[in-house]
């Protein structure tokens, strides 16, 4: 803890946040920090709910910095509901490609559709009827009617869940206690500024490794104030992939995906091969979900079975998976 929070910790014990008005002022407190402090992100510049309804979507188990480019090109590519619907679901694929997690695209796209045909291509304005949508979960439901629609209901991500676990020194965190608080404390008035507010201060300042409480807005509140345990390290595990680069005519081979596959169905990638024991052309390290794998890449001739020549062009416009976009790069290709 740093001498700034030390002194913070020195001055004052924990006001209880039991009474109506210790809630209400710790949501002015929390309003007025996010209002001072939010980061500049392209989707808070807007209240359309298609837009949002993108943002949230996308950064479902993605970083910020990920998403930012991908958000601007597919709203480049997809300006509206209308023209979300229109396209086939390969075109879909095809922009979120690299974004990883497709079954996200998917659903999007399957909503889209439903929203144009049943809705009059505008979002359902509560999250009860937002989670009739394919893709729409308690966490997205309640996301878009709150920020898009101003209905009060709170949400409870991986930030405020810790957040909240913090605050209240809770044992044994879970999703179902941090629900229930996190209604008790939403500020009903502006519910949508309050979820985000809560959100960015589990981004910004209640890291998942070390709290930086000396710059927390609700220090006063908070019953660990930097003495919470680091969540424990996810463990993950290591693998290894070999793949086949051919290229020909300004061309390169690739396979498809079964449609049945549990990951990534129908997306195109390089072949993978057994490894010879040739040295690779490239490596690269590469992480899917918890497994971080190290990835060779040898030039050759196509491997016998399915698949075909794609041009630079043509892989363009391709659903790619997030490792073959990757290879593809770093060989110069695209
Ligand atoms: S940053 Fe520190 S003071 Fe603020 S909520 Fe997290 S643990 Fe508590």
């Amino acid at each position: 803890m740093t001498s700034k929070a030390q002194n913070k910790s020195a001055a004052s014990a924990p006001v209880e946040l039991g009474s109506p008005s210790a809630r209400q002022a710790f949501r002015r407190r929390l309003l007025s920090w996010y209002g001072r402090k939010r980061r500049n992100l392209p989707w808070r510049d807007s209240r359309d709910p298609y837009r949002i309804w993108i943002s949230e979507v996308m950064l479902q188990q993605t970083r910020v910095s990920a998403v930012v480019p991908y958000y601007q090109r597919f709203l480049q590519q997809f300006p509206d509901m209308q023209a979300l619907a229109a396209v086939p679901e390969q075109a879909v694929l095809a922009a979120w490609s690299g974004l990883g997690y497709y079954r996200r695209a998917r659903a999007l796209h399957a909503a889209a559709k439903i929203v144009v045909a049943e809705h009059g291509g505008e979002l359902p304005r509560t999250a009860a009827a937002l989670r009739q949508l394919p893709g729409f979960g308690r966490y997205t439901a309640a996301a878009v009617a709150s920020i898009a629609y101003g209905e009060p209901m709170p949400v409870v991500d991986g930030n405020v869940e810790r957040v909240l676990s913090r605050l209240f020194a809770w044992a044994e965190p879970g999703r179902d206690a941090a629900w229930s608080m996190a209604g008790q404390l939403l500020a009903r008035h502006c519910p949508g500024d309050f979820n985000q507010a809560m959100m960015e201060l589990g981004a910004t300042v209640c890291l998942p490794g070390e709290a930086q409480c000396a710059r927390c807005p609700v220090f006063r509140w908070c019953n660990t104030r930097g003495r919470g345990r680091p969540k424990k390290q996810e463990r993950r595990r290591a693998g290894h992939l070999h793949y086949r680069l051919a290229q020909r005519d300004r061309a390169v081979w690739l396979v498809q995906r079964s449609r049945r596959a549990s990951l990534m169905p129908s997306m195109w990638e390089l072949p993978e091969v057994a490894k010879n024991g040739a040295p690779a052309d490239l490596t690269l390290r590469h992480s899917i979900t918890v497994t971080d794998f190290m990835v060779e890449v040898s030039r050759g001739e196509p491997p016998s079975g399915r698949g075909r020549w794609v041009t630079r062009a043509q892989v363009e416009a391709l659903p790619l998976t997030g490792l073959t976009r990757k290879i593809l790069r770093r060989a110069n290709f695209i």
